[in-house]
């Protein structure tokens, strides 16, 4: 069976394969499938530029984009950019791409799928519309069937029976329709709206994840952080990335261990962080 012709087109303009549009091997994610039974894919796009990040506050110097073995970099901040500059320039059939690859990693065995793994998009809002043969070749690639018409992108993820989860620093996302939906979202500390982020927290019952101050990898992260008076419980949030099985009882903290990026000043660290 061939590529929907619009699909095919991209994929030649931009480089892309079966193997570079989503990342099975982010060391965050690879312990989804180790802990939680949820191997992931994830969609990295370039941060900040063309308004993916309209959030990011003090997150952007310490940004995990540009962390990792150097001798890679320069080849996965290239692939980032074609992923992006596709997204902006020819976003349905970018999105139909995504689609078709999210399918082929379905029928390798992924279940957890984060399309924000360097971006901050409202993916509850973006809207892809499957064409017959994107539909058909979905149905070749993972056995599931998507009828022809326009869907959220998270809908279109849900009926190939992946579960999506992302991380926001956004304070203008649908919390209500993502969580209608089953897009578990986990509010991110570091961006323009820390002052009001733990309100929004309590508001759709989400948790709040935020990097913590010199906990080495090895420690245990205290069991509790007070911030501005009121005491949270936390939940490691380095055992496992896959946030949709954490608890939702109360507002938790999932505390992060801080990773090293190039250029970390302890001043930058210590702003970024929240205890
Ligand atoms: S919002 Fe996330 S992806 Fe964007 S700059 Fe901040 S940490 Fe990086």
């Amino acid at each position: 069976m061939r590529f929907p012709a619009n699909v095919s087109k991209l994929r030649k303009e931009y480089g892309f394969n079966s193997g570079n549009v989503f990342t099975t091997t982010n060391p965050k994610t690879e312990k989804n499938g180790k802990v939680s039974d949820m191997p992931t894919i994830v969609l990295h796009l370039e941060p900040i530029n063309h308004g993916v990040c309209p959030a990011a506050g003090s997150c952007a110097a310490l940004c995990l984009n540009k962390a990792g073995n150097p001798v890679y970099l320069n080849n996965k901040l290239s692939r980032r950019q074609k992923r992006s500059m596709a997204f902006v320039s020819h976003r349905n059939a970018f999105l139909e791409l995504v689609v078709i690859e999210a399918a082929r990693n379905v029928a390798k065995g992924y279940k957890g799928v984060r399309l924000n793994g360097t971006s901050d998009n409202a993916w509850e809002r973006e809207q892809v519309i499957i064409s017959q043969e994107t539909s058909d070749y979905v149905m070749y690639l993972s056995g599931r069937y998507i009828q022809p018409g326009a869907y959220s992108v998270i809908v279109a993820m849900l009926r190939l029976g992946l579960l999506p989860y992302d991380y926001t620093k956004r304070i203008d996302r649908d919390f209500d329709t993502a969580r209608y939906l089953g897009y578990h979202l986990t509010l991110s500390w570091g961006g323009k709206h820390d002052g009001v982020i733990f309100d929004v927290a309590e508001r759709y019952g989400l948790n709040v994840a935020a990097p913590v101050y010199g906990i080495k990898k090895s420690a245990k992260l205290p069991d509790t952080i007070t911030h501005n008076g009121k005491v949270y419980n936390t939940i490691d949030g380095d055992i496992t990335d896959f946030r949709k099985q954490d608890p939702c009882d109360k507002v938790y903290i999932v505390g992060l261990r801080l990773k090293k990026t190039p250029n970390q000043t302890e001043e930058l660290a210590k702003r970024f962080c929240i205890a």
